[in-house]
């Protein structure tokens, strides 16, 4: 039985408090976003990102097997030529962090799906097998086919896309504990 407001407090106190819990057996997997990942997607070959990521209908099965997870909202006023790396880099130590915390804490499952792309090193070998951090790089949801507008809206969670430049962006993480 997952202590919610365990969970929750170990995710205020590394200062995010823009979550919802979901059923991760609802995340909406698609092909479609697959094939965006190919084509169109400068990050496509690097180390956490297709085709270093199991099959779209692999990654549906592996959503079925948690029953609890958590949709993270991180929320940044950025100008899209001048993405915000430090930013994004203490985010994902956060979130690292925080499923270090809850792994401690009696769930062995907990996996993070990142806010970005695994970005930790300059010189990304692009393959699981060269890859210079293996304990800490996670794959992103997209990476995981997740089609996150849908998940996120049916989970109550609204994402902005961005029209206009400088602009609030938003990223999403997903938790899954069990
Ligand atoms: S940890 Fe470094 S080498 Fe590994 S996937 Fe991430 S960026 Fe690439």
């Amino acid at each position: 039985m997952i202590d919610k407001n365990n969970i929750e407090s170990i995710i205020i106190h590394q200062g995010f408090r823009d979550f919802v819990w979901i059923d991760p057996r609802e995340i909406v997997v698609a092909h479609w976003v697959r094939v965006k990942c190919i084509f169109g997607c400068k990050d496509y070959g690097l180390g956490t990102c297709p085709p270093n990521t199991p099959s779209v209908n692999e990654c549906a099965l592996f959503f079925k097997e948690y029953k609890s997870g958590l949709i993270i909202r991180l929320n940044k006023f950025a100008d899209k030529n001048d993405y915000p790396s430090e930013w994004s880099e203490e985010m994902t130590n956060s979130l690292l962090d925080i499923e270090r915390k809850i792994f401690l804490s009696g769930f062995q499952k907990v996996f993070l799906l990142n806010q970005t792309c695994c970005s930790l090193c300059k010189d990304c070998p692009g393959n699981r097998l060269d890859c210079k951090d293996k304990g800490r790089s996670r794959p992103s949801p997209e990476s995981f086919a997740v089609d996150v507008y849908k998940t996120a809206k049916n989970a109550g969670i609204e994402i902005s896309v961005v029209s206009e430049n400088p602009s609030e962006i938003n990223r999403i993480a997903i938790l899954l504990i069990e």
